[in-house]
């Protein structure tokens, strides 16, 4: 699902004053910026150089365009040398993409037994992107701000870190989410204002009948669903009463069958994300368990039960993590240890997990679901890797949408399951159990989430950045007072911010 024409945009600030020769060096010297940043490789993005900007026309022109420019994801803006920032606002005000402000200078050693007032009017960014800052203050610009040499590790990491924030913010911009079905009846968090959504975030979320996939799935063509049955026999450990001679064959047909409808659908429609609700089904046989899991390994999102939001900040969330390492899955707070030992959240769904968070080969089982009524439903079933992740859900509370974040530590579980029949995790949050769940309660956090091993927690508060979102993160940082004043605060700020 990557976009390959998405760029960010490099703008380099100057003025007249210095003249044509410091500006061609200004130009030269911004140049291999860009090329330092795009070859640490850190950026899954091309970072595209733009000439460097004198005066105030050029700077609103190059501010438009890059607005008006789909390709044009974010804008990296560097002050090489002195740029009077009123020449500035007329750009800013009418800049409507994500803005990293790079605090950087062309050269990382002084010359100290050379340096003179030229070198000085050159290399002025210490004073240039304080002149500059103090507008983006002034405007009260969401922004992000990295200070340190281009041939710096730690520089380039993190501009490709929000990089992959401006993917996700593109992602949402244009996301297109199908529910099939609605909410799950009397369920409260899991609903939300989609006006709102697709005002704040962009996303158009739109509910389809569910006669329209029945009749994908009852028309499914027979030798496709052979294929898809290949497939599965070739990727996953097939229980035995699912294979071809077995038993229970025909659920597994069915199963691949939904898997052919579900894509044929999203195909068609352009969408990158959808739900499902296990009351609502209408003449689906199963509830969809394995077309679920494996739609969202290919980077659709979902959420179960209706959960818009959650199918929304899953497909973000894949989005920004493309090509790193891990996995990206739904996921719901179950059960928990609380002790012996340190205490665990055991996480999973009914079915619906995605197999991106596990170097298991899955199982491929049938069992029945208890809830919903409905023929026994295929799934995969698996234990997640090992290692640190972050779990993030939103809520509507009204007024604003929230994200709640904890950053986890997913463990090995300490004995086997073997009579639970859906793919889980197990985790311990942090900073410990008490706070991690008692500042997700205060800030009113979700049971479903979205649970991730590949998108790291700065891209998320980037994101939150840019799309002017409060993002509540729970970690090793946090304090449970600090956290219940903060909840106060943020609740006074993003009122006034909203305006009347
Ligand atoms: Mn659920």
């Amino acid at each position: 699902m990557t976009n390959e024409s998405q760029k960010v945009w490099f703008l380099t600030g100057s003025q007249e004053l210095y003249g044509p020769d410091v500006l061609t060096q200004v130009a030269a010297q911004s140049q291999v910026v860009v090329r330092l940043l795009n070859a640490s490789g850190d950026t899954p993005i091309d970072i595209l150089w733009k000439p460097v900007l004198t005066g105030a026309d050029a700077i609103r022109r190059a501010c438009l365009d890059a607005t008006a420019d789909d390709s044009c994801i974010g804008v990296i803006a560097w002050m090489h040398t002195f740029s009077p920032a009123k020449a500035w606002i007329g750009g800013l005000t009418s800049l409507a993409k994500p803005l990293l402000h790079l605090h950087t200078q062309a050269s990382l050693e002084l010359p100290w037994s050379t340096i003179d007032m030229d070198y000085m009017n050159l290399n002025q960014a210490a004073h240039g992107d304080r002149e500059f800052a103090f507008m983006e203050t002034r405007l009260r610009m969401n922004r992000v701000t990295v200070s340190g040499h281009a041939s710096n590790p730690a520089v380039t990491a993190r501009i490709g870190t929000w990089a992959r924030a401006c993917v996700g913010w593109a992602e949402a911009r244009s996301l297109k989410v199908a529910r099939f079905g609605d909410n799950m009846r009397d369920v409260a968090v899991t609903e939300g204002d989609k006006v709102e959504a697709q005002i704040r975030l962009g996303v158009s979320v739109n509910g389809f009948g569910l006669t329209d996939l029945v009749h994908e799935v009852d028309t499914a063509d027979a030798s496709s669903v052979d294929e898809l049955i290949a497939l599965y026999e070739e990727q996953y450990d097939v229980a035995p009463e699912l294979r071809r001679q077995g038993d229970r064959h025909d659920s597994l047909r069915y199963a691949a069958s939904i898997e052919l409808g579900l894509r044929s659908l999203l195909t068609r429609g352009g969408f990158r994300a959808f739900t499902t609700n296990f009351e609502d089904l209408a003449g689906l046989r199963q509830l969809p368990g394995l077309a679920v899991q494996r739609l969202m390994a290919d980077g659709y999102g979902f959420g179960g039960e209706g959960d818009w939001k959650s199918a929304v900040l899953l497909r973000i969330i894949k989005a920004m993590g493309e090509g790193l390492p891990g996995g990206t899955s739904f996921m719901e707070d179950y059960t928990y240890h609380l002790g012996p030992g340190t205490p665990q959240v055991l996480g999973a769904h009914m079915l619906e997990v995605c197999p991106s968070i596990t170097s298991d080969v899955p199982r491929l089982e049938i069992h029945p679901l208890s809830i919903g009524g409905r023929e026994d439903p295929v799934r995969m079933v698996f234990t997640a890797a090992p290692g640190p992740a972050v779990v993030i859900g939103m809520s509507d509370l009204g007024d604003r949408f929230r994200l709640v974040a904890n950053a986890i530590d997913v463990v090995v579980p300490p004995e086997q399951l073997p009579r639970l029949p859906v793919a889980h995790a197990v985790w311990e949050p942090r900073p410990d159990f008490v706070v991690a769940t008692e500042g997700w309660l205060y800030a009113g956090g979700p049971h479903h989430t979205v649970l991730t091993t590949a998108v790291p927690v700065q891209a998320l508060r980037d994101f939150a950045e840019i799309a002017d979102i409060e993002l509540v993160l729970i970690d090793e940082e946090t304090r449970l007072d600090q956290l219940r004043d903060r909840l106060r605060w943020d609740a006074a700020y993003f009122r006034l911010r909203q305006g009347l």
